[in-house]
């Protein structure tokens, strides 16, 4: 898909604008930013990045808090037709270390407070570096302030990279997803006309941007649709109740929704100005997701989608919001289920490995071959390493990561289904389940659970309530209550944590 001459995402972003002076962003210290300025500090900090000397297909790094000049030195990049790549703000200098060796940037973007740290580790691959602190400011906007805003946008093709997104690696080393133009484009004008993305509309952005939910979600559908976002530095569930009375759509991750509801001041007249409320980047409880349509009269839309894929499907804005199901593959994304072993794809109600392909889909990861053709399919489909099923209506399934499946006395226990039943439960907020090793079973199912305070619930009565309605097999050989899963910034649970908690239990 190519809607101008030039492919870049810069160009199919902003060419034509029509009104220069139409808000895209504000922030709550009530400083506001049209789509001219945008445009202007974008090629301000392009010609930095040039002078600097950043050249086409060079990788910027960017470890920065979110600021709209971290926004605008994306946006910049990919207008000089460099690669931007955002680093996790809660990585350290080790775990830099390893960024910066393998994507070797020309250039890195730090926060001052690791300036020195960052020095060390550009060197070895002969970047430049730059700051920018979390109120924006630092030695890259001093230069930028000075520097022309005219830039002539670099040429790009629909294949040539935009971004490159390191994916969370909590099974080996972190990989990392090469994204083109066109990845980023095409998904996100899809997501227009999905959520029906007008230019009236107004996004709370609480999300970290260096995620693909936060950074091409949330900002690219809102540029593109010529709407405008209120940026916040992070999520303040007082503060987002608030400014639900002017705004009109939120995209969140579930933590976001379950925070909320907490709230007494969440209510029906809270959020009747509101059109739309999104979540994905980790799965919505249905529990959450009924819950929260008692209480503001608005079914939340959850969609699902990956750092490798971007979104590939979603719930519909008109039909039914089914609570625990991801919906429908978005127009021109293929998603099918297939067997894990043979590939070969399983009818409706089925459950197996979630696969997808289309315009949406990278284009490897980066200097890994192998692992990239590893994770194809001959005809082009993407492994996702989800397993799922699709139903007889089509929507989609989530029922966890392929290597979360627990695998007891040769039997496949797939976490989510005992999830639900404990998550049913009077007193029970959230369960994990996970496989711990087991000298008999090979694994033991182990549930981990959150409670309400004062609930009565123990390991006793959660094995009660089961007994029955669970296969032997399937049932937890232990249960532990817990004050709260661990849990990484975008909301998801992280099992590994859990799996290495509880290693030794059932060691003779
Ligand atoms: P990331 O690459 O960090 O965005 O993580 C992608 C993974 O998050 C997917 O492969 C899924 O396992 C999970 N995920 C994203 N959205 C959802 C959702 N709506 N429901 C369940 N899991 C989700």
């Amino acid at each position: 898909m190519n809607t101008t001459a030039n492919a870049n995402l810069f160009s199919r972003l902003f060419d034509g604008i029509d009104d220069p002076n139409r808000l895209a962003i504000e922030q709550i210290d009530g400083s506001r930013i049209t789509y001219g300025d945008l445009i202007a500090r974008a090629g301000q900090m392009a010609n930095v990045l040039i002078a600097r000397g950043v050249k086409t297909g060079d990788r910027v790094a960017a470890q920065t808090e979110k600021s709209v000049s971290a926004l605008v030195l994306y946006l910049a990049t990919v207008r000089a037709g460099a690669v931007y790549l955002p680093l996790n703000t809660a990585y350290t200098l080790n775990e830099l270390e390893y960024f910066i060796t393998d994507a070797e940037p020309s250039l890195v973007v730090c926060d001052p407070s690791k300036l020195e740290g960052i020095k060390t580790i550009a060197a070895k691959v002969n970047a430049k570096v730059e700051t920018l602190d979390a109120s924006g400011n630092g030695s890259l906007t001093e230069a930028a302030d000075k520097a022309n805003t005219d830039f002539a946008t670099v040429p790009r093709s629909n294949d040539d990279l935009a971004a490159i997104l390191y994916t969370s690696g909590t099974t080996g080393r972190s990989k990392g997803a090469m994204l083109s133009h066109d990845n980023l484009a095409s998904n996100s004008h899809s997501l227009v006309s999905y959520w029906r993305f007008t230019n009236k509309d107004v996004l709370i952005h609480a999300l970290p941007i260096y995620h693909t939910h936060g950074l091409f979600v949330a900002s690219n559908v809102t540029l593109f649709a010529r709407a405008s976002m209120i940026f916040l530095p992070k999520f303040d569930p007082d503060l987002i109740l608030k400014l639900m009375a002017r705004a009109t759509v939120m995209m969140g991750v579930p933590t976001f929704y379950t925070r909320l509801l907490q709230n007494p001041g969440l209510t029906k007249d809270a959020t009747k100005h509101m059109r739309l409320f999104i979540s994905g980047s980790a799965p919505l409880l249905a529990d959450t997701h009924r819950e929260w349509s008692a209480r503001t009269g608005h079914a939340v839309l959850e969609r699902y989608g990956m750092t490798e894929t971007n979104m590939n499907t979603s719930n519909p804005y008109d039909g039914d919001r089914v609570p625990g199901a991801v919906g429908h593959p978005l127009p021109g994304v293929s998603v099918r289920v297939t067997d894990p072993e043979t590939g070969t794809e399983l009818a409706p109600e089925t459950i197996g490995m979630i696969e997808v392909k289309g315009p949406n889909v990278f284009k490897g990861y980066w200097r890994m071959p192998d692992k990239t053709k590893a994770e194809f399919r001959p005809d082009g489909f993407f492994i996702t390493g989800d397993l799922g099923k699709i139903d007889d209506k089509g929507y989609v399934h989530i029922l966890g990561r392929g290597k979360d499946l627990v695998i007891s006395g040769g039997f496949n226990v797939y976490p989510k289904e005992i999830e639900s039943e404990i998550d049913a439960m009077p007193g029970v907020v959230e369960s994990a389940v996970i496989g711990v090793p087991h000298t008999d079973f090979g694994e033991g199912v182990t549930a981990v659970l959150v409670c309400n305070k004062g609930a009565d619930v123990s390991e006793a009565s959660v094995l009660k309530a089961l007994d029955g309605r669970l296969a032997k097999f399937k049932m937890p050989k232990r249960v532990f209550v817990v004050d709260e899963l661990p849990r990484n910034a975008m909301g998801k649970v992280q099992k590994n944590i859990l799996r290495d908690t509880y290693k030794d239990i059932y060691k003779a």
